[in-house]
């Protein structure tokens, strides 16, 4: 049978997503997509629901009615890496290890060349023997990244990814991410427009209750974008008043 990880990477569907905890629905009828082999940002407020919505994705919530699915019709989850709001480290596991987790449990021999490598480009190399509480937020952040990363998917699904960053490392981050990235179907929270507008092919604001989503924004030209493109401070005003509700995106 083919591995279902070499395919090449789908779009994914969410058709009718209707989904509530107690009286208010987060979602009513929510249709989104995310476009194959690119990467889709999904911005909003604090709790308007989106890692609820990427967790739907990934088949770790149910939603009451709707679903979701792939362009070819394969699963998700056997597809997809996963790097959640928090860094979900285990604590008895040396850095490395966290790292290679995603062989261990597959019960197949990690690439530690391939781990020491993207612990090398995301500046944690030295750090491979330590134990996860002996280090900073910020490294955390990355230790995580790079098991995200060491997995290789067609499909990424990332919440917040670059929170816990300063802003220097978070920029080297972000650019070292997007190349990483480059040809997979990707879904991005985050609650910076200009990371969004950084990184992402199609930028999407999630708000309300229930929680809407915008038609995409869509900056020119490949991701990493330039931090000083004149451009993207454009851009990310108008996302800032989409962010809080303006009626007049333009004004
Ligand atoms: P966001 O990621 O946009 O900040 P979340 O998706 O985490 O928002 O949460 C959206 C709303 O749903 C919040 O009001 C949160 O308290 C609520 N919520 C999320 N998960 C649960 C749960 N398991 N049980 C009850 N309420 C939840
Ligand atoms: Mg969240």
């Amino acid at each position: 049978m083919a591995d279902p990880t070499s395919t090449p990477p789908p779009g994914i569907d969410l058709r009718d997503i209707t989904l509530g905890y107690g009286d208010a629905p987060l979602f009513a009828g929510l249709d989104f997509h995310l476009a194959p082999g690119q990467c889709t940002c999904l911005l909003g407020p604090s709790g308007v629901g989106k890692s609820t919505l990427l967790r739907v994705i990934a088949g770790l919530s149910s939603p009451d009615r709707g679903d979701v699915h792939c362009s070819d019709r394969q699963s998700i989850k056997d597809r997809a890496a996963w790097m959640g709001q928090s860094d979900g480290l285990l604590p008895w596991l040396s850095v490395e290890d966290n790292v290679c987790l995603g062989a261990r449990f597959r019960g197949e021999p990690p690439d530690r060349e391939r781990a020491e490598r993207l612990m090398k480009d995301l500046d944690i190399g030295a750090l491979g023997h330590r134990l996860p509480a002996t280090l900073s937020g910020g490294q955390r952040q990355r230790v995580a990244l790079a098991r995200t990363l060491m997995e290789d998917r067609p499909i990424v699904l990332m919440d917040e990814p670059f929170s816990a960053l300063d802003a220097i490392t978070r920029a080297r981050m972000q650019a070292l991410a997007a190349h990483s990235l480059t040809g997979k179907t990707v879904l991005l929270v985050t609650h910076d427009p200009l990371e969004a507008l950084r990184i992402g092919h199609h930028i999407h604001v999630m708000i309300g209750m229930p929680a809407i989503i915008e038609p995409a924004l869509r900056p020119d030209g490949a991701p990493p974008r330039a931090l000083d493109n004149r451009r993207l401070l454009d851009l990310q005003a108008t996302l800032l008043k989409r962010l809080a509700g303006s009626k007049d995106w333009t004004a």
